[in-house]
């Protein structure tokens, strides 16, 4: 099952530019957007699992908002893949995952415009995203995958100068200018992928591939992340995890390379399709 934010309403999708609008077949029961839906996960899996899905509306990709749009938080994990941790000079956790945030307030849909923040280096980092379906505290690493509502991608774009500044790195504030959150296209339900542990992750830069991975190589795979971060936090219906990136990122090359104005960034995980933004300078300030 496949689940799209067309402008704030829920559709459940019969392909990648039509559905159902589940407010509207549901009789009102479920929806309009997302974020309700979430809240009720588990009737509504029963009833979009008999539900009739058409192309009774269609939709264009710049009609796409994350997901979940309005999630309580957003945990991001770092160093979660071991070549990746060793070309950003860390060694890989065996642990705990390191943990930040991408505050809210950087989350957008999947086809973002986004703004490079004047003296920055700005990275992309391919994720996998899982969402949470169920409030889960304390929960059993073989009993984590059923607190996930679905996957989806995203891309925890990363300004350098600012995270790394300082006495101690800020990865939170690094990785939260506006739209350094894109999510989407849309949430596909677990058992539609065709591995949910090992889903090959790829991005590009103007049409040269960056990154190419599989979420085998997680240090932390999804079941065990929500395990872990339960013990710690309760996570909420909506809740947004972005699972850390492999290796490929701009800060680890030789030499670096990082977002220009113009550039085209594509991020595409296997069975949940592609995202896309583009990139732009600051303007200048307006006089006066
Ligand atoms: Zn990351």
């Amino acid at each position: 099952m496949r689940l799209a934010n067309v402008e704030g309403r829920a559709v459940l999708l019969a392909s990648d530019d039509a559905g159902i609008d589940v407010e509207h077949s549901s009789d009102g029961k479920f929806g309009p957007g997302l974020s309700a839906i979430f809240e009720n996960w588990d009737s509504f899996r029963v009833w979009a699992d008999h539900a009739a899905v058409t192309a009774e509306v269609t939709f264009t990709r710049d009609q796409l908002g994350s997901p979940s749009p309005q999630p309580k938080q957003i945990v991001a994990i770092g160093l979660n893949y071991s070549a990746h941790a060793a070309e950003s000079g860390f060694a890989a956790p065996d642990r705990l995952p390191p943990t930040f945030t991408k505050f809210v307030s950087s989350l957008t849909g999947p086809d973002a415009e986004v703004v490079l923040p004047a003296g920055g280096n700005t990275d992309w980092e391919v994720e996998l995203v899982a969402i949470i379906g169920r409030t889960a505290t304390r929960v059993k690493e073989d009993e984590a995958w059923n607190y996930v509502a679905g996957l989806t991608i995203g891309q925890d774009i990363s300004e350098r100068v600012s995270q790394l500044a300082g006495p101690a790195p800020q990865f939170s504030l690094g990785k939260s200018f506006p739209k350094f959150a894109p999510v989407g296209p849309w949430l596909v339900t677990p058992d539609a992928v065709p591995d949910r542990d090992e889903l090959s992750l790829s991005c590009a830069v103007n049409g040269q591939t960056m990154q190419d991975g599989s979420t085998r190589d997680l240090i932390f795979p999804v079941a065990r992340l929500v395990s872990e971060l339960s013990q710690t936090i309760t996570l909420y219906p909506g809740d947004i995890i972005f699972t850390g990136t492999p290796a490929g990122v701009g800060v680890g090359r030789t030499p670096q390379q990082f977002l220009q104005p113009g550039d085209e960034l594509v991020s595409r995980i296997e069975g949940l399709g592609e995202m896309r933004q583009t990139f732009v300078s600051k303007a200048p300030e307006a006089e006066g």
